[in-house]
């Protein structure tokens, strides 16, 4: 995340009140709508919106993409020297496989698999909650498992970012005792968020039928034996927590997905080439997770923007 500590290029720097997380499109924090917007301003990109695009097609130096102006229902398309494909792993892979006609053929994907622990720090039993503290992703660990050859990642979230509103009907108690129990509670309440780095080995896969439906078969870790150790391990912190009190989201709940069109040094079918380009075409590249050949237990949009930028600019310079 890039937070402005002093006004930037027309940006206000940031008013912490902790409630950022329910406001979009806070000015002091970074989006990439502000550049997208800037190079709007500057006429350096002409941007169209309402528009879902669905295929594309090769000539000879030409790629055709054609798609649907959701205002007007009619068909669109758009003719350019370099496509790079950026609807985000799925969607881009959508859009491969339509193009190519490649309809029911099973693509792989990876996912981070989540978990989520509740911990009680009870040294900050009955403590204020300080006004500014900031309770995303507070601390990360890297955990290395004796189950898995890549490290778990996961961050820990205290809970004064969400609503009191949104929690107070979560106790099992009367309105009054559970905004009592809340002031007990609220500076001593944590979570961590475990992420599963993507597996191969999993036969996870998505489909494109011919009427355009997308299917997915899902698979996840077995999970479980890896929340036990962490909360054994943290316990002499003075973190409380129990194996039956975590939650395990089912597969296709986590943020990340990927590896559906992955770079190789020699691909194939349905692979990239390491600068972004999209086996047997000439000018398609793909400029998003699509394009990861592995999905390490991380957040990995900042991952996506810098590969991103690195095909861009061979993009320019080939
Ligand atoms: C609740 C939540 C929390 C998250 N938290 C984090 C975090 O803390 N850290 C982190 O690194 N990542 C986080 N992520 C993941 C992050 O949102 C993604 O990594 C990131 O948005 C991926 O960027 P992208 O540009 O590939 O795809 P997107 O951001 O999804 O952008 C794709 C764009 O393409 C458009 N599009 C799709 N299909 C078409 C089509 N056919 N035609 C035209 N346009 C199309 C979409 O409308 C969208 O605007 C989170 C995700 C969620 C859902």
């Amino acid at each position: 995340m890039g937070v402005l500590s002093r006004d930037h290029h027309g940006r206000k720097k940031c008013d912490y009140s902790n409630l950022e997380f329910f406001k979009p499109y806070i000015e002091s924090v970074y989006n990439p709508v502000f550049t997208l917007n800037e190079l709007i301003e500057t006429n350096q990109i002409k941007y169209k919106n309402n528009v879902l695009i669905e295929t594309f097609s090769e000539s000879q130096n030409e790629v055709w993409v054609k798609g649907v102006d959701l205002t007007t229902s009619s068909e669109i398309q758009f003719k350019c020297r370099k496509l790079i494909l950026a609807a985000s792993a799925l969607n881009s892979t959508r859009i491969v496989l339509k193009s190519l006609k490649l309809f029911n053929r099973p693509t792989h994907f990876q996912e981070n698999a989540i978990s989520y622990i509740p911990y009680l720090n009870i040294r900050e039993l009955g403590s204020e909650l300080e006004e500014n503290s900031y309770p995303s992703a507070c601390f990360l660990s890297f955990y290395k498992s004796k189950l898995y050859k890549n490290a778990l990642i996961s961050s820990f979230y205290g809970i004064s970012g969400p609503l009191n509103s949104d929690l107070i009907f979560d106790f099992p108690l009367s309105f009054g005792s559970s905004i009592q129990a809340m002031r007990l509670l609220k500076a001593a309440l944590f979570i961590q968020q475990v992420f599963y780095p993507g597996d191969p080995t999993l036969s996870n896969a998505m489909r494109l039928d011919e009427a355009g439906k997308v299917h997915f078969n899902f698979k996840s870790h077995a999970r479980g034996q890896v929340e036990s150790e962490m909360i054994r391990l943290l316990r002499p912190l003075g973190l409380l927590s129990a194996p039956f009190l975590c939650k395990y989201p089912d597969p296709g709940n986590s943020f990340h997905y990927g590896c559906t069109l992955p770079m190789r040094e020699m691909p194939g079918p349905l692979e990239s080439y390491k600068d972004g380009k999209l086996f047997g075409t000439k000018n398609v590249y793909i400029g998003d997770a699509a394009n990861f050949s592995m999905l390490p237990a991380k957040n990995y949009s900042f991952t996506i923007m810098a590969n991103s930028m690195r095909i861009a600019r061979l993009i320019r310079e080939g």
